[in-house]
């Protein structure tokens, strides 16, 4: 995999996101629930994608848990 790091790529992106109980572990603000994309691109194309949900600090965007 190391010698097509620079062929492949992910971005993450978030699809939508509402507020959860619990604060985050960082910095104290507050936790929301988000429905996570996550695309795989070769050479700038995508070819693979993968929903998955994860809890995420609302002010600094750290994961805080993710479900897969
Ligand atoms: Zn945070």
């Amino acid at each position: 995999m190391v010698c097509f790091c620079f062929l492949v790529d992910q971005t993450k992106q978030v699809c939508k996101s509402k507020p959860a109980a619990g604060t985050c572990s960082r910095c104290g603000g507050g936790a929301s629930v988000a429905d996570m994309k996550t695309a795989t691109r070769f050479c700038f194309v995508p070819f693979y994608w993968k929903n998955w949900k994860a809890i995420v600090c609302t002010f600094c965007g750290a994961i805080l848990r993710s479900y897969r």
